[in-house]
């Protein structure tokens, strides 16, 4: 098994409300965990930023469906690379959204406002890394 990390950004294509973010996390957390996929999803300021990990077909396939979603538009890849172990929490989905210390972290990481659009890959993934450590409960 080749096991890969892929992370991407892409923005709401409505306006998102606590509801909606547990109903994608619901479904993210039971397949994820059937599929042996983890990783992390940020929401905030209308963008997204996940990280996928898992099995190279499976995050492929999988991340063919999640941009496929009409909940979000202009699903754009930032990384794609193979990884020897899982940065994740093994075949779970963290989540963080705009709370004091996302907004630290993000500050750390070289932004005040929350744009993945803006961001190198590096600065993406040292800031997923760190928000899987400072989650927010939905
Ligand atoms: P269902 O959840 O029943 O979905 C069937 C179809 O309906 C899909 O095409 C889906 O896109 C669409 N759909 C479902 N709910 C809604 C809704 N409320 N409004 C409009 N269309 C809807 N899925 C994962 O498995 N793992 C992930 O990590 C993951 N991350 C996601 C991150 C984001 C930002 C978004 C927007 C979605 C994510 N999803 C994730 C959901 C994913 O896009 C698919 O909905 C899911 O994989 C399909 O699950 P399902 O087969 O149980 O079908």
């Amino acid at each position: 098994m080749k096991l890969v990390r892929l992370v991407y950004y892409s923005q709401a294509s409505r306006s998102m409300n606590l509801s909606d973010l547990r109903n994608i996390l619901e479904t993210a957390r039971s397949n994820n965990s059937e599929l042996k996929v983890c990783g992390m999803l940020c929401f905030e300021n209308e963008f997204f930023l996940q990280a996928l990990e898992g099995d190279r077909e499976t995050v492929n396939e999988l991340y063919l469906d999640i941009a496929d979603d009409p909940r979000h538009e202009g699903a754009t890849i930032l990384s794609y690379d193979e990884v020897e172990q899982p940065t994740f929490e093994l075949w779970k989905m963290g989540y963080a959204a705009g709370s004091e210390s996302f907004y630290e972290l993000l500050r750390k990481n070289g932004q005040t406002e929350f744009d993945p659009e803006e961001m190198t890959r590096a600065q993406a993934l040292s800031f997923l890394k760190d928000m899987a450590g400072n989650q927010t409960d939905v």
